[in-house]
């Protein structure tokens, strides 16, 4: 039954198939010739499959977790250095058909306020955006074919690309919408949109529909299903994610970890990034009325396991997560984070006051500005990056995992991040930041190891500082 290239949600995410994973990772949990096998095989750097990334994950033996999260730090700085990518969600609208019971955007919720941007407030919340230097966003919405239809959608995304406030630009729309038809996903690649991102929330079918009782979400194939016809649609760069919390761990990596063997079977090109959210509270949601929240140490084991199996697929963490448990696992594989996220509707423009009814998705973690992170970022020596370039210049999909698995990011994304970063010192940047970017750009500029690259870059940086903005390469 179970067949990664299938087109059938239940073949390629077979739940037997998962079940003997599990069985299978139990009973070899302590089998350390097996486990140094795969481990051996992850230092290859071509990745694990569902099975043998599912015994590591089953394993406790102290000395060999050691070795996983090493490993996973190496295959970190290999590949992606030390560049983490900025980025922001713009919620768009709360109205939502669905019955998720995790979200406060369900259907039943009357307390929650319900707000849709018009294309006005769109120009504000997006210029609030800009004036703190973002240039990518993750635009969120509801599910409501009548108060957010596609044409909504492609309406925001055309505005947000129009505005141009001082020296900003919003440069890439990646997209988290509902699920949709392989026409509507066209029309999404045709506005030019980046990543098309949707979360399984779980791969256990079983808790799906009971997790989505009612509303076009609760059709578990056309849910799970969506990727392969996103990439009918033309769209290749797609992001994944499960929501940790509704199901068992374990389960979960098992399924994810098939999506992405799924994509690269069908596809030839695996997921471009893995999210990894946890329930949180929000308005009329308690994440302990879930069964399977994961401790922070979990959480991590996780991140370092996506890392050692899908080396080219970046990975996500958002601001639902603290300042402390990023910095856990910011060295472990994590390749992009949000930055000074608000998950309410209009909430950049006009942030909530307490007293306020919500119209928020879930509650923040990591409360701080842009600024505080990029200073936060480079004071534990990574190296904040706005690029955009990649899909820009058509290095979508298959091509960026190229330049990934070429290790040419030293010579072509660590210089966008320096010439992006340097925009943003000059830009947007508090006087103590901007101090220690400039070392900062000064000290990896000599890291680019062909001088050609590090030839053009030094001369992008001048005409920067000179007021011309977005060099690429
Ligand atoms: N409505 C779209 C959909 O169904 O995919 C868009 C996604 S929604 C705006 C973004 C994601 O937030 C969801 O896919 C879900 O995983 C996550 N989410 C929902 N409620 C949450 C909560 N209480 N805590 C953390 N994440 C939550």
């Amino acid at each position: 039954m179970y067949n990664a290239a299938s087109l059938k949600a239940e073949e390629f995410i077979s739940d037997e198939e998962i079940r003997e994973t599990l069985a299978y990772a139990d009973a070899n949990k302590e089998n350390v010739e097996l486990i140094d096998a795969i481990i051996a095989k992850a230092r290859e750097r071509k990745g694990l499959n569902h099975r043998e990334a599912s015994v590591l994950l089953a394993c406790e033996i102290p000395e060999k977790l050691e070795e996983i999260y090493a490993l996973a730090e190496q295959i970190k700085q290999d590949f992606y250095g030390n560049r983490i990518v900025l980025f922001a969600p713009l919620y768009l609208s709360n109205y939502c058909v669905n019955g998720c019971l995790y979200c406060p955007y369900h259907l039943k919720n009357k307390h929650i306020a319900r707000k849709k941007l018009t294309q006005e407030e769109i120009v504000k919340e997006v210029t609030a955006l800009q004036d703190m230097g973002h240039k990518r966003l993750a635009i969120e919405a509801g599910e409501d074919p009548v108060n957010n239809p596609i044409e909504y959608i492609l309406e925001c995304i055309n505005t947000i690309y129009s505005i141009k406030h001082k020296n900003g630009a919003i440069r890439r729309v990646n997209v988290n919408i509902a699920a949709t038809t392989v026409e509507n996903y066209r029309k999404l690649k045709e506005a030019g949109i980046g990543t098309y991102i949707l979360f399984q929330e779980t791969y256990h079918k079983e808790s799906y529909e009971k997790l989505h009782p009612t509303g076009p979400k609760h059709n578990y194939a056309y849910h799970t299903e969506a990727m392969d016809r996103a990439m009918e649609g033309g769209i290749d760069d797609v992001g994944l994610g499960v929501l940790f919390g509704l199901e068992l761990y374990r389960y979960e990596f098992a399924g994810l970890l098939m999506h992405a063997e799924h994509l690269e079977a069908v596809h030839g090109v695996g997921p471009h990034t893995i999210s990894v959210p946890r329930v949180k509270h929000a308005d009329d949601i308690d994440p302990s009325a879930f069964d399977n929240g994961i401790s922070d140490d979990i959480f991590a084991k996780l991140c370092a396991l996506i890392r050692i199996s899908v080396p080219y697929t970046g990975m996500i963490i958002s601001t639902r997560e603290s300042q402390e448990v990023r910095e856990r696992v910011l060295p472990l594989g994590v390749s992009q984070i949000s930055g000074a996220s608000k998950t309410s509707v209009g909430g950049y423009a006009e942030p909530e006051t307490e007293e306020e009814v919500t119209s928020a998705q879930f509650d923040v973690s990591d409360q701080r500005t842009l600024d505080e992170v990029v200073n936060w970022l480079m004071k534990l020596g990574y190296l904040p990056s706005f690029c955009t370039a990649c899909y820009r210049e058509g290095r979508t999909g298959d091509r960026f995992m190229e330049l990934c698995k070429n290790m040419q990011i030293l010579n072509c994304c660590h210089p966008n991040a320096l010439l992006t970063l340097k925009e943003y010192l000059l830009d947007y940047a508090s006087e103590e930041t901007r101090e220690i970017g400039e070392a900062m750009i000064e000290r990896e500029l000599a890291r680019i190891p062909n001088p050609k690259a590090r030839e053009t870059a030094t001369e992008h940086l001048k005409r920067i500082g000179e007021g011309k903005r977005d060099f690429r390469f």
